[in-house]
């Protein structure tokens, strides 16, 4: 048997049904020869309305997202679907696998690497089968992130604010369809290798999430993550005699820099003084750092430099100079997003 050399999807992306399939990873090293490591995909297609991308574990150790599209996977039938779903509950399967946020294979962190290039390692390819097969057959993308085993976040919906006017605001109403109880704007400039920024480029309206973390799976978050999912498919017209949700309190917000987010100045023990959701203003406390083996030194006190609110906090305690503790975003109007 010859060995393969391109990853290849086994399932068919276009025909009425329901698929379960895989994207045959081609990869070779010392543990996988001529391997093709199986990333599972599903595709549930019942009409001619528009295609969705839904994935989850785009970075390995964020599981809330991966338990929503299992679920999800299992219980849509093609009747249930106007268009078309491509569900990637494991995106990165190999950091899945490894516990890890990036690729155990090459180091990749997916969220980097878009279009992706296959000749450049296999998260590359990963990224590129992606953007070639998947991108080009959907209207509309979820990307399901949490904190991962480094930080918890409060439920959130998770807005780059890249494309013109009509894509910002299209990108917003399905968050707001969503419904989380936060909306966070991070207005800065993705990263030109991240998912939605390729979603950017292609006009793919994108909603990402961040649903908690820890390297575990909070039960509210799930439940906001499962309901949320269906609720903007339901805005988008995919799911059959799905009324358009009624609307959920929700606080948007814009993210701040890391000028405004407390950061570690010494290497040491963090001891945390305030909570997911805490509201904060400049000068404030926001922990200790212990030097650990030095006891003769002061701890180091951390100080919130922004008003806002704590959107995400740091989980391991061990901490390193210039390790963020917390994220902070600050209360923010459709208006002074530039939308009218
Ligand atoms: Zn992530």
């Amino acid at each position: 048997m010859g060995a393969a050399t391109r990853s290849e999807i086994d399932i068919d992306l276009d025909l009425p049904g329901k698929r379960l399939g895989t994207i045959g990873l081609v990869h070779s090293d010392d543990r996988h020869a001529f391997s093709r490591i199986p990333v599972p995909i599903a595709a549930i297609i019942g009409g001619d309305g528009p295609g969705v991308m839904l994935s989850a574990g785009t970075h390995g150790d964020e599981y809330e997202g991966q338990a929503v599209m299992q679920a999800l996977l299992r219980e849509i039938e093609p009747a249930d679907v106007a268009g078309r779903l491509y569900i990637l509950p494991a995106l990165n399967y190999p950091a899945v696998l490894a516990e890890a946020r990036c690729s155990p294979l090459d180091g990749g962190n997916l969220n980097r690497v878009f279009p992706g290039e296959a000749r450049l390692g296999p998260t590359h390819a990963l990224a590129a089968i992606v953007a070639r097969e998947v991108m080009p057959r959907v209207r509309y993308a979820m990307d399901l992130h949490s904190g991962g085993r480094s930080s918890c976040y409060l439920p959130c919906t998770y807005l780059h604010w890249g494309g013109d006017a009509a894509h910002r605001r299209a990108k917003l109403d399905g968050a707001r369809a969503f419904g989380a109880p936060g909306i966070v704007v991070s207005a800065g400039t993705a990263n030109p290798g991240s998912m939605t920024a390729e979603c950017d480029r292609r006009g793919i309206v994108m909603v990402s999430t961040e649903l908690g973390g820890g390297g575990t799976i909070d039960r509210r978050m799930l439940a906001i993550g499962r309901e949320g999912v269906r609720r903007a498919l339901a805005h988008w017209g995919i799911l059959r005699g799905q009324a358009a949700p009624a609307p959920l309190p929700t606080r948007l917000l814009l993210l701040q820099g890391r000028e405004g987010s407390p950061m570690a100045e010494a290497d040491g023990i963090f001891e945390p003084s305030r909570d997911l959701g805490d509201e904060v203003s400049p000068g404030d406390d926001a922990g200790l750092v212990y030097p650990v083996g030095e006891i003769a030194r002061p701890a180091l006190r951390a100080r919130f430099a922004t008003r806002g609110v704590v959107v995400s906090r740091r989980v391991p305690a061990l901490v390193r100079r210039g390790d963020l503790l917390y994220n902070v975003a600050s209360p923010v109007t459709e208006a002074e997003l530039g939308l009218s």
